[in-house]
């Protein structure tokens, strides 16, 4: 783009933001600018900068290696595992636990279904990551590119167009300019509110606990979900013996289980989980996450995409949100390098219309799906308690319908 163009767009935007001109500017010209440098925007630039897109990325944390862990164990599915494979980050990590069956059971019913691998064939039913290593290696692979700025500890603080290009305002006061920006910032995410997109979304009450627990017996490669009326109770394997907790309670009730002495803390898991992995000992620190959902109305305004979580929240019941993501992430990838290889303008209705109609339908399903999990199981109602009787009974004894839930929960349906 000519110098004298940048400067109208520049001087527009001052228009836009009504700037006090005697600050410092410094305007960054590149073909995206992602808001938000996590785990979807971290990969989203990867797999941008591996078609020959510059792109900037600009997050508010301080980006520096190691990074401290935030206690989640993510459940990746083959999708996610593709994904990451092509851009190369799935062979940095190091330490990764396939998933080779999963138990889930009632808490009051005496119902369970089981899923094995060879039900699908073609290796795991999942992986296991540890957060801190996952981000670590897509924050390594960020850094290999010499076609991405990345801008950390750095916020976002306006959003400004033109008819024909996006501009963020920056903490630092620095102002980007690219034809299209993507908000990765996160299910509270800032630069959504900022665009106004309307948002539905809902608490759960729901508090879930996160931590690693060792077990004196091998988990074998289990995971293992276990509807219990107060919420779910989740363990997925993790290297050695010892296995990752994701346990949503009811808020009030949380409080009291994160107060715990440890040895008390433990006993309440053991005594609800019972004795398949053996005699528990709590190998972390108990981490919390307030447990909300929310969908906005759009993934898409003028020159604007969402992605992530910013696209999308759910309930961790599944394991699903960061796979939902990082699908989100593929598809925008693919839409964004065909329109520029074609020379097509990143930022345009037609770009952007297109993603948004790919991403619908995946969204809205795991939207209700989790959310309708967290409904139907984390009750005591006897009319859901026989719903529940029901739909174990079909999933348990209805093969194609068991492989269906297994290919989705996967990512290779559709
Ligand atoms: C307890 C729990 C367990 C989970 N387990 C799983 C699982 O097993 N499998 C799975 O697939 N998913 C799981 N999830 C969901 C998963 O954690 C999220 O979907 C995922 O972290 C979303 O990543 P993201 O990059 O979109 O957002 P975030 O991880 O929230 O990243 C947002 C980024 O934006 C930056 N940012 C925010 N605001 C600004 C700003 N104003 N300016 C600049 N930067 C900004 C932040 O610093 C951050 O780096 C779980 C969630 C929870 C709560």
């Amino acid at each position: 783009m000519a110098f004298k163009s940048c400067l109208d767009f520049k001087a527009q935007f001052t228009l836009i933001l009504s700037k006090d001109s005697s600050q410092k500017e410094i305007l960054y010209m590149k073909d995206v600018i992602i808001v938000g440098g996590g785990l979807t925007g971290g990969v989203l630039a990867c797999a941008l900068a591996e078609q020959g897109l510059d792109i900037i990325v600009v997050d508010q944390t301080e980006q520096k290696l190691p990074l401290l862990s935030d206690g989640r164990s993510f459940a990746l599915s083959r999708s996610s595992f593709n994904l990451l494979s092509k851009l190369g980050i799935w062979q940095a990590l190091h330490e990764v636990t396939p998933i080779r069956s999963i138990h889930t059971s009632d808490g009051v019913l005496p119902h369970w279904v089981d899923y094995h691998e060879e039900e699908v064939g073609g290796g795991p039913l999942g992986y296991v990551v540890d957060s801190a290593l996952l981000k670590s290696k897509i924050l390594e692979k960020v850094r290999s590119y010499k076609n991405i700025e990345l801008h950390a500890p750095t916020s976002f603080v306006r959003f400004g167009k033109t008819p024909t290009s996006a501009f963020i305002e920056t903490d630092h006061k620095e102002f980007l300019q690219a034809p299209l920006c993507i908000a990765a910032d996160g299910k509270f995410s800032a630069l959504r509110k900022e665009v106004n997109i309307p948002l539905f979304k809902w608490n759960y009450d729901q508090i879930a606990i996160v931590c690693n627990m060792a077990h004196s017996l091998s988990h074998d490669n289990w995971a293992f979900e276990h509807f219990l009326p107060t919420g779910p109770l989740a363990f997925v394997p993790r290297p050695g013996n010892e296995s990752g907790l994701v346990w949503s309670v009811e808020k009030k009730k949380a409080e009291v289980y994160l107060s715990l002495p440890e040895d008390d803390f433990t006993k309440e898991v053991q005594t609800l989980f019972g004795e398949s992995l053996g005699t528990f000992t709590l190998s972390s620190q108990r981490w919390h996450y307030p447990l909300n959902a929310c969908l906005p109305k759009r993934l898409i305004d003028d020159r604007l995409a969402l992605v992530g979580d910013a696209a999308h929240a759910f309930h961790p019941v599944a394991g699903q949100g960061l796979n939902v993501g990082l699908r989100g992430v593929a598809v925008l990838a693919e839409i964004l390098g065909d329109a520029f290889c074609l020379g097509l303008d990143l930022g345009s209705q037609t770009v952007l219309t297109s993603y948004q109609k790919r991403r619908r339908l995946d969204i809205l399903s795991m939207i209700a799906l989790t959310d309708g999990m967290v409904r139907i199981f984390s009750n005591e109602s006897r009319l859901l308690a026989h719903a529940r009787s029901l739909g174990f009974g079909l999933v348990k004894h209805c093969t194609p319908l068991r492989h269906r839930m297994i290919r989705h929960a996967m990512g290779i349906a559709g």
